[in-house]
């Protein structure tokens, strides 16, 4: 994928700052004209250049709003019309591929449900590829990632993608489901080494973040948004609605047209690299802050070794619980004590205990 343009020709100038970053905007669901319409002007009044807007929903259980359907494809059309946006939409099957084109809108974007089974995307990019050469090469696609953390499955849609000849591609990261518990506040865990992965792997493929269904929160927008940014993704994608609270999906995330450019106007693109002495001393004192933690975590191992001969000789099982449970809990407290989450200290610790306990089991293997 090292060929790709920009999402639209003009990628650089659909932002709101000439610092700022690309940003697309728009309600989760079109849910009338008039709503539709009154989103579509704010927006556009206020500098947004590309508008979104859900027409198909697909909803984790049945009887929620599913979206008005093909007929909410007009608005977006008049959308485009009466405000020059670019206009995109969501897309699950061939049959939504054909009338978005139909309709005359930009792209489209394939959302995390359908971007998770490989049959479903394929049978998107077999429509794609049937497009006339013109369309195909106008056409912007945006491919969210899978519901579950699995890199290589977002990958798989984006080539699949890719090789139907789409070249204005772009990743929409919106964060993953998680198993309970819950990692607060987020709605989808966000598990940023995932997309900086896909970045490091695909540099030429803009990445952009979606704060709405990640945070699932209105006043997590623009923290995640300036987070995101400083990491170094290219864009916001953020749900806006004329009226929040009437909203028939995503209530509680989507921003009235002011909340959304109070959010994001001021936010700015971090300047490319500090001067390149400074990084490089810095990065000097994180290798040898890792030197040290590896050494540390060396030592560990070579008492848990020792620890673990003790054990076979008193007949004592290698994993005691309730020592497990107070390790965790008392390293938890130490680390809120220094400032560092309660939550990354868990996952650092159990994966340091199962190292352990394999070490424990297997001493020959380490000697
Ligand atoms: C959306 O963007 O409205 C949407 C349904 O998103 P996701 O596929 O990320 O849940
Ligand atoms: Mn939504």
């Amino acid at each position: 994928m090292e060929d790709l343009l920009p999402v639209f020709p003009d990628f650089d100038s659909c932002s709101l700052h000439p610092q700022g970053p690309f940003v697309m905007a728009g309600p989760c669901s079109a849910e009338s004209r008039a709503r539709t319409l009154d989103a579509a002007r704010a927006l556009a009044a206020g500098g947004v250049r590309v508008f979104r807007a859900g027409v198909w929903k697909p909803r984790t259980r049945p009887g929620g709003f599913e979206g008005i359907g093909q007929p909410a494809l007009a608005w977006l059309a008049e959308v485009k019309t009466l405000t020059g946006m670019h206009v995109v939409t969501e897309v699950a099957t061939p049959e939504h591929v054909k009338v978005v084109i139909d309709a005359g809108l930009d792209g489209f974007w394939i959302g995390a449900r359908t971007s998770a089974n490989p049959f479903a995307v394929q049978e998107i990019a077999d429509a794609v590829a049937a497009l006339d050469p013109a369309r195909k090469q106008s056409l912007a696609v945006f491919v969210k990632n899978p519901v579950s953390p699995d890199l290589e499955l977002w990958v798989g849609a984006l080539q699949r993608i890719y090789m139907a000849g789409v070249r204005r591609l772009a990743a929409i990261h919106r964060g993953f489901s998680f198993y309970a518990p819950t990692p607060a506040p987020y709605r989808n865990a966000p598990y940023w080494q995932i997309p900086i992965e896909l970045k490091r792997r695909f540099p030429a493929l803009p990445v952009i973040f979606d704060p709405s269904h990640t945070g699932g929160r209105r006043d997590l927008i623009a923290p995640l948004s300036r987070q995101a940014l400083d990491m170094g993704f290219d864009g916001l994608i953020v749900e806006v609605h004329c009226c929040p609270d009437e909203a028939l999906s995503d209530s509680a995330q989507q921003l009235t047209p002011q909340a959304f450019f109070d959010a994001t106007g001021p936010l700015r693109r971090p300047a490319e690299a500090p001067a390149e002495a400074t990084l490089e001393l810095l990065r000097d004192e994180i290798d040898a802050v890792d030197a040290d933690i590896l050494d540390l975590l060396s030592r560990r191992m070579a008492v848990a070794r020792r620890i673990g001969e003790l054990k076979r000789t008193k007949g004592l099982a290698v994993v005691q619980p309730a020592r497990y449970a107070r390790l965790i809990d008392e390293r938890c407290a130490r680390a809120e004590a220094r400032g560092l989450s309660p939550e990354f200290v868990k996952h650092f610790f159990s994966a340091v205990h199962e190292e352990s306990v394999r070490q424990q089991m297997a001493p020959e293997d380490f000697s």
